[in-house]
């Protein structure tokens, strides 16, 4: 099996630090706001990654943390933290924001069937473990304390600064446009430690006076805590391959006496219209307003058509063909299942062949793309053979959608053959209902008129054999 590795820029065999498991630390979310796309494409692809080691056997260690604490506005080491701003918009304290926003995230997560870590841990409950590490990398002399109270890491001592994100000091200073701190020494040096005025409600006691961790600390802690030393991966998406995970590396590298992770995966980034998407640029779109339109599983079996290097572009002609497909899917796997209910083991030379084809796939640095058009031959085969009704062929048929739809893409289907796309409201759901009974009635004057009032009020009807879903248009 080969991963493709950022540390090298290559696909590299995996090999893991102990045999039969893998120990997994991927970056969660700052929880200050709406779960939103880019949490979809991010969470989803990682927890494909996951779905499939365990598919191959591994007993899996998955950690994934909060961040409830220390993100700033901009990513760097000035500015308000992005969860105290939010308080203060919505009139909540930061430890109300943060919880909030984290049930929704796993709320939301839970809808697309990502499945839960192993260890969801939050960076206030670990700031004892973050003072040891900075306390530790003082001690080793890779980091200073100002008059001011702040802590930084010295970057010009750490030759190997650049390791992962391949930049040089002097690149990043002219890249990009940093904000420069009065009391570091360099203005590449980035807070391990912040020091915060007496009104701020996120705050600890520490050598240093009373203040809060910078971002990067965290995710070096969090990991080494719950994984170790040294460890198999570690996941994030692109945008936080510099600063976050490069000062991560740092961090790391002193603490641990190693950089721990043996594979740095990054998942690239969501487009919405071939725009990047952005607050400030109108097209932000949270999964809650996502799944007024598209059923969740439908924007699953989207992102899956993408490998997780490659950006995913939403856009309606895409997710309405996706829905379109998984309906089919579902529907097809619905009449399978009401037919037969057992596994049988897996002979027939083609289905075989679909299997191995996509463990291939699959083994070659999660290529879900390819996984997804074999998954689509094995539908296509389905479609034919319920005409023929051959029960041992079902069944078998019927295991590989378990193993490799259910277990690996992680889908879910329903037995009623439709996957429902949420809060339609009431009097739709009504009016649905009752044209349906018209049309059972074959009342078809009654039935069309209710269509055309459905349709008046923004939604679609679209019937499949003997059932109906109600679309937003
Ligand atoms: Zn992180």
């Amino acid at each position: 099996m080969k991963i493709y590795n950022t540390f090298t820029r290559k696909k590299e065999e995996f090999v893991p630090v102990t045999a039969g498991q893998v120990g997994i630390y991927v970056c969660g979310p700052t929880v200050y706001g709406m779960p939103h796309l880019g949490h979809a494409k991010s969470y989803i692809n990682f927890d494909t990654v996951i779905r499939y080691f365990k598919y191959l056997g591994y007993k899996v260690k998955y950690v994934q943390n909060i961040t409830d604490v220390g993100h700033l506005v901009g990513d760097g080491d000035d500015g308000e933290d992005k969860i105290s701003k939010q308080a203060k918009k919505e009139k909540l304290d930061p430890y109300e924001i943060a919880y909030k926003y984290e049930v929704l995230y796993f709320e939301n997560m839970d809808k697309l069937n990502v499945l839960r870590p192993s260890i969801s841990c939050r960076a206030t409950g670990f700031i004892i473990d973050m003072i040891e590490a900075v306390k530790q990398i003082i001690d080793k002399g890779y980091a200073y304390v100002t008059d001011k109270g702040n802590v930084y890491f010295d970057v010009r001592k750490y030759k190997a600064y650049g390791q992962l994100s391949n930049r040089t000091i002097d690149k990043t200073l002219s890249g990009e446009r940093i904000e420069v701190a009065d009391d570091k020494r360099n203005p590449e040096d980035f807070a391990l430690w912040k020091s915060v005025d007496e009104n701020t409600l996120m705050q600890w006691p520490s050598p240093w006076g009373q203040g809060c961790p910078g971002w990067h600390i965290e995710c070096t802690v969090l990991s080494k805590k719950f994984l170790g030393k040294h460890f198999d991966i570690h996941g994030g998406g692109i945008d936080n391959l510099f600063p976050h995970h490069e000062c991560e590396c740092a961090q790391a590298d002193i603490v641990n006496g190693c950089i721990p992770m043996n594979f740095f995966m990054h998942n690239n980034l969501v487009t919405v219209n071939g725009v990047k998407m952005g607050k400030s640029l109108g097209n932000f779109i949270t999964l809650p307003d996502l799944f007024k339109k598209y059923s969740p599983m439908a924007v699953r079996y989207y992102i899956n058509q993408f490998h997780y290097r490659s950006p995913v572009d939403f856009n309606d002609e895409g997710l309405k063909l996706a829905q379109k497909q998984f309906d089919k899917t579902n529907e097809l796997v619905a009449k399978l299942r009401a037919i037969v209910d057992k596994q049988s083991n897996i002979v027939d030379e083609d289905l075989v062949a679909i299997k191995n084809n996509f463990e291939s796939a699959m083994n070659d640095d999660f290529n879900t793309p390819v996984a997804m058009a074999e998954f689509i031959k094995l539908i296509k085969l389905l479609q034919n053979e319920l005409k023929n009704q051959n029960t041992n062929r079902l069944e078998q048929i019927n295991t590989l959608i378990t193993k490799l739809g259910e277990e690996v893409l992680g889908y879910v289907f329903t037995q009623s053959g439709t996957s429902p796309v949420e809060d339609i409201p009431g009097d739709i759901k009504d009016l649905a209902q009752k044209r349906w009974n018209a049309k059972l009635a074959k009342d078809w004057a009654v039935a069309d008129e209710l269509r055309k009032e459905i349709e008046a009020k923004g939604y679609e009807i679209k019937d499949s054999k003997d059932n109906y879903q109600i679309i937003k248009k």
